[in-house]
């Protein structure tokens, strides 16, 4: 089965998910490695893109509790802050000279923070920073504002990106199966919703990501699930830039599960998420999660992109993530070069972007989008 499954996709067919699921499962990992590097040479050949953007929580309290999550605080308890509009602007302030374009915000689903909270928060960065791409909330704190505001997500959306908004990553897919989110996550939005708020994104002009943590107690067969619904969706709208597997963190919260998934493991989801998502341009290797050296081996296992400099994360950090909590342009660079790839920095659109070596200014963004 394996050589006709390879036969299928050197000729561009699309691949089902039950030979999704028999590559998930297939032990010869280099054989799938190889070919999901194939797909990934053709689309985008050596080059490996990165981008220098910095992580600004604006709120740990959190309404939920995910059995995986080590980040959030509940409502009143110690610990727990909400980001004040100005100090947004300070700390995104001071980190300018290093050459940021993107600011990464998410955080919890706190109870009283509304729309018009996170509406100021973007007008304040703007304000005063008008070049930085914000990328902020999960579909999961959307639908939260959706309900807290007594908004639709579109009203939701549609105010955000007024105010600034400019895509959505791609956190709090989780695993779709609502047998794991009843074990994990339940509460939160369901598969249908965070869907949804994905759907109306980019019926409305805003671009965004995916995700899927993998790696605790789903199923095989809940993995390539999983997959499905995010290409159907990226068949009906195209709005999806990169997809991220999420590798599993098991410190620090309440799941009683030891270890998070081998490296051997996180080389075949990424292997057949390059095999399966066809759709989807790219596919992103989160070092922080997965480590540097797991990382730079997912550039050969479909990954093109490593992220960014990731200046201040918690979520993960906090999970027991023992990477280091910021990488310079320089580390980077060499992490991608070791890996025999040519490291191209981007922005959140995956356009080109050419610096002064010597100033660190951008001269150029390219007029091409990486993305197709
Ligand atoms: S994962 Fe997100 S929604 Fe769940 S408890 Fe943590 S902060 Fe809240």
């Amino acid at each position: 089965m394996l050589d006709q499954i390879e036969a299928k996709i050197r000729n561009g067919e699309r691949i089902d998910e039950e030979e999704a699921l028999y590559l998930l499962r297939h032990p010869d990992l280099n054989r799938i490695g190889r070919l999901a590097n194939d797909v990934r040479e053709s689309m985008w050949g050596r080059r490996c893109t990165y981008n220098i953007n910095r992580h600004i929580h604006p709120t740990n309290v959190c309404v939920f509790r995910c059995t995986f999550c080590s980040f959030y605080r509940r409502p009143g308890q110690d610990g727990g802050y909400l980001v004040s509009p100005e100090e947004a602007v300070e700390r995104a302030k001071a980190l300018s000279d290093l050459g940021i374009t993107e600011l990464h915000m998410v955080g919890g689903c706190h109870p009283t923070a509304k729309t018009d909270y996170y509406c100021s928060l973007y007008r304040a960065i703007k304000e005063e920073l008008p070049h930085i791409h914000i990328k902020s909330l999960t579909a999961v704190e959307v639908a939260w504002l959706a309900r807290v505001s007594k908004q639709s997500f579109e009203e939701v959306l549609v105010r955000l990106k007024e105010a600034g908004l400019d895509s959505l990553p791609g956190g709090g897919a989780e695993i779709f199966a609502q047998r794991v989110r009843d074990l994990t996550c339940g509460g939160k939005c369901d598969a249908e919703e965070w869907l949804e708020v994905h759907r109306v994104a980019h019926r409305i002009g805003i671009p965004t990501n995916s995700t899927m943590l993998y790696g605790h107690i789903e199923t095989d067969e809940e993995i390539v699930d999983h997959l499905s619904q995010l290409r159907k969706l990226q068949d009906e709208t195209g709005g999806f830039m990169t997809f991220i597997p999420l590798a599993y963190h098991p410190e620090n919260n309440v799941m009683e599960i030891e270890e998070g998934p081998s490296g051997q493991r996180s080389l075949q989801v990424f292997a057949v998420s390059r095999l399966f998502l066809d759709n989807i341009p790219h596919l992103k290797a989160y070092w922080v999660m997965l480590g540097l050296e797991i990382a730079q081996m997912a550039l050969w296992y479909g990954a093109d992109d490593l992220d960014g400099t990731v200046v201040d994360e918690h979520i993960y950090h906090d999970a027991g993530a023992i990477t280091p909590d910021v990488l310079t342009v320089s580390d980077l660079r060499k992490l991608i070069a070791e890996a025999e790839r040519d490291p191209i920095e981007r922005d959140t659109l995956y356009r080109p972007i050419v610096r002064d070596e010597a100033t660190g200014q951008i001269l150029e963004i390219g007029k091409e989008t990486i993305a197709s």
